[in-house]
């Protein structure tokens, strides 16, 4: 009898292996959307592909530059790549031992990647998509259904979704993604959306930009809009759109969102990259860099910008005592920390001043492991929790992570310290503390499911935290964003920080990355600037502000920790959060 049970066991174990094995297979293999069709239809698409192949002009009269680029984000990481494309010879240098800044993400002792942020892709990120089309990395994004998930607060374990249908064009998806969705807002809500949305549609980007004076709230009531409104999409779009409550927030931020997803078809489809953006997505770049004679340099933080006597930049002087001359410099660092760096003489400058009313924005990235899997959905889900903004279930959204047996949830928990919004400073407190406020926000995203008898217990968890994230788009933030093209000639602007059409995002770094190379590219070239990168005017406060001002000794970055050059790092390190 015992060897008959024994052999039942086995056989039991066995086929459950099978079976686990199979449906990882199978998850590995489910066939995903392929890559929207309609993304490189857009007239955005289009421009953004026209400023790369205009970079990559072999009949443009070059005289090679050599460029050294302050930050190896996504940002510096572009410019880069198209200062490469352009002829030039850049030389990035990373303060850190990891590339990509606030996309970076390394490995835990078991294999399992960290990663700074859950960062999510969108059909409307043109620069992005030709980024990858270049690259030949397109296969590395992993698309989901076209759809927008939200949790239901009232009904725990209950999800609903707006759904875009097939091979609708814009905007005609979105209004029946809109109307088909019967559980988040009344007909009579969605009436008393359109007088705020109307002026969108008809006048566009001007209108948008104006609204960057107005918070959320005073948009809504300007325009009459229901409290339901807020409650139910917008809370969730500003807390994944800039990690704050909407009170708090400009609404040319769900402005500019809301625009793309209306205008493009396939603008608000969303895609995972298969893995950690360094090696995914940060390394394509570099190769492509390293491949035409440029050099990227990790583990190099800038010290202080030498400024010569004629007020250019003379050279860069890093931390361990080296300097570095060459023929144009960008600084594609955090605006927090371009603060920290800016030179005494250039202190007085309005141009520069102005970066004073910019700064970054709290977020804690939380991944949690758990020895069982969850019911999880297939797609970026909006937890509509009050600690939590967005989240994933890995271990069903990326091939490369799947997993049958086991889910691992990345979630984006914000608002970070009360200045945006929240019962407290999260950003100070413990592991402990941030890991059981999520445990208790997921009881009620899974009901019965997490914890108790036959629950999944936690197996793990990673807590990063980013003190200084994207800048915070408070209201009447826009005007303050400099252009790529500074009053100093040598010395060019990039960061998701930087002015350009898209927000502070992964899209954002990028163009504005490629907006720097395109100022240094037509200056080599003896080309007039183009439109876009012509100086920006500063605002008339800041420039009387400026007026008889001091000039300011720059403090420096101080440290070596990750969140000294504005990225995430897991435990409290040498900083003192409670300040921070
Ligand atoms: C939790 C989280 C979730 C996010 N989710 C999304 C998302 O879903 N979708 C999206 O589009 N965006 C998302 N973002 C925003 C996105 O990550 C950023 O907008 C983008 O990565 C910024 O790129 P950047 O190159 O401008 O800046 P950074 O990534 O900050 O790069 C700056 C680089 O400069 C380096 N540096 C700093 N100081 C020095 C120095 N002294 N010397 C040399 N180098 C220095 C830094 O180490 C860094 O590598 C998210 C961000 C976070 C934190």
């Amino acid at each position: 009898l015992p060897r008959r049970m024994m052999l039942r066991t086995a056989t039991i174990s066995l086929l459950a292996a099978l079976s686990s094995l199979l449906s990882v297979a199978a998850a590995a293999h489910a066939p995903r959307p392929p890559t929207p069709s309609r993304i490189k239809l857009t007239q955005n698409f289009r421009e953004a592909a026209a400023l790369s192949a205009k970079l990559a002009d072999p009949a443009t009269p070059q005289q090679r530059k050599k460029v050294a680029v302050i930050g190896g984000g996504l940002s510096g990481l572009a410019c880069a790549k198209y200062l490469s494309d352009a002829g030039h010879t850049p030389l990035v240098l990373e303060a850190r031992d990891v590339l990509g800044g606030k996309v970076s993400a390394w490995q835990d002792a078991d294999g399992d990647m960290i990663e700074t942020g859950l960062h999510i892709f969108f059909g409307a990120y043109p620069n992005m998509m030709n980024l990858f089309q270049e690259l030949g990395i397109e296969d590395r994004l992993q698309w989901k259904a076209h759809r927008m998930t939200f949790a239901m607060p009232q009904l725990p374990g209950e999800f609903t979704s707006f759904d875009f249908p097939d091979g609708v064009p814009a905007p005609l998806n979105m209004a029946a993604a809109i109307l088909g969705n019967t559980e988040m807002l009344s007909l009579l809500d969605k009436v008393r959306m359109v007088p705020g949305l109307l002026p969108m549609l008809l006048e566009g980007q001007p209108f948008i930009d104006a609204q960057d004076e107005l918070s959320v709230k005073e948009f809504m009531d300007k325009y009459g809009m229901p409290e339901t409104v807020n409650e139910e999409i917008f809370i969730a779009m500003a807390k994944a759109l800039d990690f704050m409550d909407p009170d708090r927030m400009s609404m040319a931020v769900v402005l500019t969102a809301m625009n793309r997803f209306i205008n493009e078809a396939d603008g608000s489809q969303t895609a995972f990259l298969d893995g950690g953006q360094p090696e995914r997505l940060c390394a394509p770049m570099v190769d492509h860099v390293l491949s035409r004679g440029g050099e990227v340099r990790l583990g190099a933080p800038l010290a202080a910008i030498e400024v010569g006597d004629d007020g250019q930049v003379a050279c860069l002087r890093l931390a361990d005592g080296s300097s570095v001359e060459a023929d144009l410099y960008v600084s594609a660092v955090p605006v927090d920390v371009f603060k920290k760096l800016l030179p005494a003489s250039w202190s007085t400058m309005p141009f520069f001043r102005q970066t004073e009313e910019l700064i970054g924005i709290p977020v804690i990235n939380v991944q949690l492991w758990f020895d069982k899997k969850l019911r999880s959905v297939d797609g970026l889900c909006f937890s509509r929790s009050p600690l939590l903004s967005v989240y994933a279930d890995m271990s069903t959204c990326v091939e490369e992570y799947a997993d049958a047996d086991r889910s691992m949830l990345e979630l984006v928990f914000a608002p970070a310290t009360r200045e945006v919004g929240a019962d407290r400073n999260w950003i100070g407190a413990s592991d402990a503390e941030v890991v059981a406020a999520c445990l208790g926000e997921l009881s009620r995203l899974f009901p019965g499911e997490i914890g108790g008898e036959g629950g999944a217990e936690l197996l793990k968890h990673a807590v990063v935290r980013t003190p200084r994230s994207v800048y915070a788009a408070t209201p009447g933030r826009n005007r303050y964003r400099p252009s790529q093209a500074t009053p100093v000639p040598n010395f060019v602007l990039a960061g998701d920080w930087t002015s350009q059409k898209f927000l502070g995002s992964m899209e954002g770094a990028v163009l504005a990355g490629k907006l720097a190379a395109e100022v240094i590219a037509d200056r080599a070239a003896g080309r007039a600037a183009a439109t876009s990168q012509t100086l920006k005017p500063v605002h008339e406060e800041v420039v009387a502000a400026a007026e008889g001002a001091a000039p300011r000794e720059p403090v420096g970055v101080r440290g070596r920790h990750p969140i000294a050059f504005g990225g995430g790092q897991q435990g409290l390190g040498e900083t003192k959060f409670e300040h921070a």
